[in-house]
């Protein structure tokens, strides 16, 4: 195995795994930008980075990591063409090109779905199905997706074609059932569009029910095609655990589930809170979180399909309250409005979940200088090798009696 030496903080000499299977793709994929390091040391450069954006607002926990970070992602995407000799390649586009690297296994993807477009990629030329050429726009096939439940088992297929005819389809789904009939549900969606997004508007499910179910934190969720599901299961029961652990709510608080997607955290948090509101702009996350609110008899959230901002806003100027806020934006972060309808709200507690320690350390700046106190920082590592940083924020409101009058009281 390949070892580093290196020094540790008191000056020693200390032996540490490199990472045992540095993967021969690295330089062209680019996505595990960190994986020439040891997994310690990976995790320390996290901390650090952590501790330079927020360690302004409090000190920093010990960063949460994995105890085997490999093959945790569930959540697979390939990309189809042909090579210079017109052979099937399928993988990930070479960092800031549309030349496809073929990929056949990945260190952080799950080995099942990487399996199945391998499978994929054989079954094609048997069907004589050509993948889409983003040059001449002739082809079909552009992109596969791959999603697995972690505890269910559940795998979901989606065939992402240029164009609505998929010929010899009851074939296609026959020949993949006979190799994996581990999958459950096979889906085609189309995306005729010239565009840098995998999946199009429409869909067709080819095979079950069109979604597949997971089970986080005791709860059951319906996941589907285009629905927004965290990628690493493990280190969400994780993360979320410390989101609500730094909540601690008594089963009496009003909450609001900011950016929830198919309201993971919000159904999680229901069981120890009074009444949950789920805001969410994708309007299939928002459908899944309703039928998952359902399917695990939680009567005390509801979901709005809208804007964060907008909805908060809303709240804010209808004299609305909440005690917390629980809240988890893209990478952009959150935006004025947002932030701004949050400090009328003013909720005693806002828990702050970011990917992107960028723009949150912006997002406190802001939540700071309008009576919020940073009381916690948590980071947890969700994405093992790559440089992405994910942080929990613990955020308690200040002199409440003094700096705020709640609209509408
Ligand atoms: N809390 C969820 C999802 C977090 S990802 C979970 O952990 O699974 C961020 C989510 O924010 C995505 O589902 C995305 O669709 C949604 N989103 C992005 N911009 C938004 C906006 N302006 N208003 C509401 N939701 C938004």
């Amino acid at each position: 195995m390949n070892k580093t030496f290196h020094s540790d903080a008191s000056g020693k000499k200390s032996s540490v795994a490199a990472n045992p299977s540095p993967c021969p793709l690295a330089k062209k994929c680019g996505g595990c930008q960190l994986q020439n390091m040891s997994y310690p040391q990976q995790l320390r450069w996290k901390q650090g980075k952590v501790e330079r954006l927020l360690g302004k607002f409090h000190s920093v926990e010990p960063i949460l990591g994995m105890e085997y970070p490999y093959h945790y992602r569930n959540k697979v995407q390939a990309a189809f063409g042909l090579d210079r000799n017109r052979r099937i390649v399928s993988g990930v586009y070479q960092s800031s090109t549309h030349r496809i690297v073929s990929v056949d296994s990945c260190m952080i993807e799950d080995r099942k779905a990487d399996e199945i477009i391998v499978s994929i990629r054989r079954i094609l030329p048997l069907l004589r199905i050509q993948p889409f050429d983003e040059r001449t726009g002739q082809g079909l096939l552009r992109h596969v997706l791959v999603k697995r439940g972690f505890a269910s088992g559940q795998i979901m297929v989606v065939l992402v074609t240029a164009s609505p005819i998929l010929p010899s389809k009851n074939r296609f789904v026959e020949l993949l059932r006979e190799k994996h009939p581990e999958i459950t549900t096979i889906l085609q969606n189309i995306n005729p569009g010239f565009t840098s997004m995998v999946l199009g508007e429409h869909e067709k499910v080819l095979y079950g029910p069109g979604y597949i179910e997971d089970t986080l934190c005791g709860c059951v969720f319906r996941i589907s095609a285009k629905s927004f599901y965290q990628i690493n299961p493990l280190q969400t029961e994780v993360l979320y655990s410390k989101a609500l652990e730094m909540a601690q709510l008594n089963g009496t608080e009003r909450v609001i589930d900011a950016y929830c997607g198919i309201g993971t955290i919000g159904m999680i948090a229901a069981r120890q809170a009074g009444r949950v509101l789920g805001v969410e702009l994708n309007r299939d996350a928002v459908r899944d979180a309703i039928a998952n609110a359902k399917r695990n008899r939680i009567s005390n959230i509801y979901f709005h399909c809208a804007d964060a901002g907008e909805f908060m806003e809303e709240m804010a100027a209808e004299g609305e309250t909440a005690d917390v806020v629980l809240m988890d934006p893209p990478r952009a972060g959150s935006d004025l409005a947002f932030l701004s309808s949050l400090v009328k709200l003013a909720p005693q507690k806002v828990v702050y979940i970011s990917c992107n320690p960028e723009t949150q350390a912006r997002d406190l700046t802001y939540l700071t200088q309008k009576g919020y106190q940073v009381c916690a920082i948590q980071p947890v590592d969700m994405f093992p090798h790559t440089n992405h940083t994910e942080c929990c924020v613990l955020l308690i409101r200040q002199n409440r009696s003094h700096n705020f009058s709640r609209p509408g009281r």
